[in-house]
């Protein structure tokens, strides 16, 4: 063996498998059973108690899942990770891990739409409170921290118009706070940014997205980087303190620096249950070899999407962090060098009409409610994932009545703007 560490795209085909023991088979088998034979007695006090590692029931670990958990923590240069069944659930896991009843985060304001009605009304009703912060204005987010500060959640890259947030400059905050940096890095993928060695302490991803890739399989998963220190001032109880339901185990003192994807395991996934299909673990597995080579084309793509885009006369602006005029190309070149992604925003001359026009005269573009598709996609926010927001709201999350998000596909970028160009001079 050369002593050579495994680049990227290596990773992306290997890493966390292994061909299978009894079988062989080379492909990581769908492992489609709820539960798991003990050895004996002892090893299932064992297994229970949390002295061993090993296979009990599938909400809490499922050999085909822990393969996807292995494969996307080696990705972010994480210490270790937890898969779950959507992105949303990735989010709830890690807040129940950080915030009692009263306490609070501290959200960027620029982020996928489901994201802001779970925050404001769903982890409300938990009595967790999220103050927002503008990622473009980073001592908004110094000026929210209050001795109830638990966290602080920002995109890498930002829904819906593609902007680039500082993760750096944001993760100081956060040290200083002496409170994790959380990094929701559905949007660049792995491939494209690892908050990770930008000072992030945990990052969570909607697998369902660019990862997984292919629009068929929902999935979340939550990565720890094994950064922070949660014995700081008792203010993370769930790890620092001794834990009943296991004979009185402190997580931090066991589990060093992966504690808390242990913590989100045995008492977020155990206890809340939304586990990931074996099944979707596959699908998603699958969707990450081409990871890299889908990524770069989707990126390409939006580049020459966007360049179209910005020299049309319809078109009002683009918001695409790619292009070298967009306010955030400065630091689209020092985070994502590889390309900016594949969801940006555009805004229309004609306003709110001319964005339900577009939509609907799209025939390669599809009209729907996700991104990171192999297939290009479209959405006009104003009416639709945003449109439960009032008009303040929407213009100050980048989703003003006349902007249309698309999220770039890997088809023919020359099919995509003729497309687009039937249905904007139509
Ligand atoms: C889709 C998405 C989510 C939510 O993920 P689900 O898998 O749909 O639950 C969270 N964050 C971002 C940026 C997303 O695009």
């Amino acid at each position: 063996m050369s002593d050579r560490l495994p680049g990227f795209s290596t990773l992306a085909v290997h890493a966390g498998a292994q061909p299978d023991p009894t079988t062989g088979a080379r492909a990581t088998p769908i492992y489609q059973t709820t539960s798991f034979v003990f050895n004996d007695a002892d090893h299932a006090a064992s297994l229970f108690g949390l002295q061993a590692f090993g296979n009990i029931y599938t909400r809490i670990g499922n050999p085909t899942n822990a393969v996807l958990e292995e494969r996307v923590a080696a990705l972010e240069g994480g210490t270790a990770a937890l898969a779950v069944a959507s992105g949303h659930a990735a989010q709830v896991v890690v807040l129940q891990q950080l915030l009692q009843p009263g306490d609070e985060f501290i959200a960027a304001r620029k982020l996928y739409g489901g994201s802001i009605n779970q925050f404001t009304h769903a982890f409300k009703s938990f009595g967790w409170n999220v103050v927002w912060a503008d990622p473009d204005d980073i001592a908004s987010f110094e000026r929210a921290v209050t001795p109830r500060t638990k966290a602080i959640f920002i995109e890498s890259i930002a829904n819906p118009a593609g902007s680039i947030t500082d993760i750096e400059a944001i993760s100081t905050v956060a040290r200083k706070a002496g409170v994790p940096l959380i990094v929701d890095n559905t949007l660049a993928s792995p491939y494209l940014i690892r908050p990770i060695d930008h000072g992030a302490d945990i990052v969570v991803h909607s697998l369902t997205k660019f990862l997984g890739g292919h629009g068929n399989s929902l999935g979340g998963i939550i990565v720890d980087a094994g950064t922070f220190d949660w014995s700081t001032g008792g203010k993370y109880p769930m790890l620092s303190e001794p834990r009943p339901e296991y004979h009185g185990i402190r997580l931090q003192e066991t589990f060093g620096n992966f504690a808390f994807a242990i913590a989100c395991r045995v008492l977020g996934l155990r206890d809340l249950g939304p586990a990931l299909s074996p099944f979707n673990a596959f699908m998603i597995l699958t969707g990450i070899e081409t990871l890299p080579l889908r990524m770069q084309k989707h990126c390409d793509n939006a580049k020459a999407v966007a360049e179209y885009l910005a020299g049309h006369p319809a078109v009002a602006s683009v918001s695409y962090a790619g292009l070298p005029s967009d306010k955030y190309n400065q630091l689209a070149r020092k985070y994502a060098p590889k390309g900016a992604g594949a969801v940006f925003t555009f805004s229309l001359k004609g306003g709110y009409d001319a964005g339900v026009s577009l939509v609907s005269k799209l025939q390669l573009f599809s009209h729907l409610a996700n991104v990171g598709d192999t297939r290009s996609l479209v959405i006009h926010p104003a009416s639709t994932t945003h449109s439960q927001l009032d008009d303040a709201a929407k213009i100050k999350s980048g989703a003003g009545p006349d902007v249309v998000r698309i999220s770039v596909g890997i088809e023919d970028k020359e099919d995509l703007i003729a497309d687009l160009e039937q249905a904007l001079g139509a």
